[in-house]
């Protein structure tokens, strides 16, 4: 198998063991990434010289007789996530020619644990949209079909670790933007649990929701990522102190005596016949490995999108604030200060920031406060209710990832076509739960010619990443769904169905 092929256990292995050295792993996948990201267009910043050297303090580290987790495994780091002396631009103009004067804690731990940043991976500007297409610096190809998107905003980690660019990608995930990118390229996508992974040196979009986790092509290395970025760190006073186990060793081979709960509100009919018979596999498939299936209800699960788009507007007006033109970044200078901010905002926030701006303004100013704002947060206790009365009654929750494959690029011209693509993954960012999209199928979208692969989204209570990752592994063995086809990268379309 290809050096750059191998999953992120099997690098490490072999380099913990001595038969290949980080070194030698790093430079097949910078060759690679040379190669091919010229047509996928994951990285905004390839990070030759930086990887070289992570290799061979790794490479010194395991000679000295250290065992590292991700020994020698490539990572793809999204823009939002600082690195120390590298360019971090969230995909904004604002922040082109910014470099980070420090690592954020998730990516530290990573590193720390082993893995080789390779890459800054392209994402929709400040981790807004579903498709990479809101990034104002560069564009990003699915790798399965390059006339289609990678999905968003994890978009160019998912697409750097589904064109073999990496071994892992690192996501943040505020509404869905590590499940949606990880069903549309063929990989396990995880968002742990709210406040289990730091929120240091990331660029903050909307901080109740902002969640970093993996992007990986098994559950396994799903699995090992979270190991090595989870848990307490002093430097965000919403991250939670609370043991991580040990879930790699956890990884379950069926589900017996586990009840999952597929949603009567998520009526697949509606998303075509094909997509409807893939997810009514799925769940045979869950019932096949042991689960028993019970009908659970999410009354208010509805109302997530519209939750969503108030209170992620509303912490994004407050974060962005900052970026003034006077500490951070692009400055555009005006005949007095606040000239200066406006032309300095102006031209450096793209189309969707800016509409995220004005409606999070809008929805925090003193006379609607009540009326949008609070009445959002009261729509989000509700909902985080639905999912604790249906946990009642189930150990986890099946339900699909997003209501169709990846998309043409333009092909979600308005923007709530595009908001709607998150309707399955909201509300359980909204409740903080765990959740994750695992590859379940493929589809020959409409007007394509080529089978494009789904995801099924899993999702558990609140700290129950051991029982939510087992579980997808005991899936994952048994399907091996991601396996039907690889990209084959510079052909379009790149397989037939
Ligand atoms: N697509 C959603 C949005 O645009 C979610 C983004 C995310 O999770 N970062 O806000």
């Amino acid at each position: 198998m290809e050096i750059t092929e191998r999953s992120a256990a099997h690098i490490a292995r072999d380099v913990n063991g001595g038969t290949i050295s980080a070194r030698e792993v790093t430079d097949a996948v910078l060759a690679h990434i040379d190669a091919v990201d010229g047509d996928v267009g994951s990285y905004l910043t390839v990070l030759h010289e930086h990887a070289r050297a992570a290799a061979a303090r790794v490479d010194e580290r395991v000679k000295a007789g250290e065992k590292l987790p991700l020994a020698g495994v490539p990572l793809a780091v999204k823009d939002n996530m600082c690195l120390t002396g590298t360019r971090t631009t969230a995909g904004s103009k604002i922040l082109e020619r910014w470099q980070a004067p420090y690592t954020a804690t998730a990516v530290e731990r990573m590193i720390e644990a082993g893995a080789i940043p390779v890459g800054k991976a392209n994402m929709d500007e400040f981790a807004m949209g579903s498709s990479c297409e809101n990034s104002a610096l560069g564009v990003t190809k699915n790798p399965y079909d390059l006339s289609r998107v990678p999905g968003g905003s994890s978009g160019g980690s998912a697409a750097a670790v589904a064109a073999f660019e990496a071994a892992i990608g690192m996501g943040s995930d505020t509404g869905g933007s590590i499940r949606e990118p990880g069903a549309f390229c063929n990989l396990v996508g995880f968002k742990p649990t709210y406040g289990r992974v730091s929120r240091y040196g990331l660029i903050a979009f909307a901080s109740s929701l902002d969640q970093i986790g993996p992007l990986t092509r098994t559950v396994e290395d799903a699995a090992i990522a979270y190991e090595a970025m989870a848990g307490w760190d002093r430097m965000d006073s919403t991250s939670i102190k609370r043991y991580v186990e040990p879930v790699s060793r956890e990884l379950r081979t069926d589900l017996r005596g586990l009840k999952i709960g597929i949603v009567k509100e998520f009526d697949t009919k509606a998303l075509g016949a094909e997509t409807h018979a893939v997810y009514e596999q799925a769940y045979r498939d869950l019932q096949a490995l042991g689960a028993e299936l019970v009908d659970v209800t999410l009354p208010t699960a509805d109302y997530g999108l519209a939750t969503y788009y108030l209170i992620a507007p509303a912490e994004c007006s407050s974060n962005l604030a900052r970026f003034d033109g006077v500490r951070y970044g692009l400055r555009v200078e005006g005949a007095d200060v606040n000239e200066m901010y406006e032309k300095t905002r102006a031209a450096g926030f793209g189309p969707e920031v800016k509409r995220r701006i004005l409606i999070g303004t809008y929805a925090l100013s003193s006379g609607y406060y009540d009326a949008y704002y609070v009445r959002a947060q009261k729509a989000r206790t509700l909902i985080a209710d639905d999912f604790r009365k249906a946990f009642a009654s189930c150990d986890l929750i099946a339900a699909p990832a997003t209501s169709s494959p990846a998309f043409q690029f333009n092909a979600k011209s308005d923007p709530y076509s595009m908001y709607l693509m998150d309707y399955y993954t909201i509300p359980m960012s909204l409740a903080g739960l765990p959740a994750l999209s695992v590859p379940c199928g493929w589809v020959t979208p409409p007007g394509g010619d080529c089978e494009m692969p789904m995801g099924l989204q899993l999702t558990s209570p609140l700290f129950t990443e051991s029982l939510l990752l087992g579980a997808a592994h005991a899936y994952e063995q048994k399907t091996k769904h991601a396996s039907k086809h690889k990209p084959l990268l510079g052909e379009v379309p790149v397989h037939r169905g």
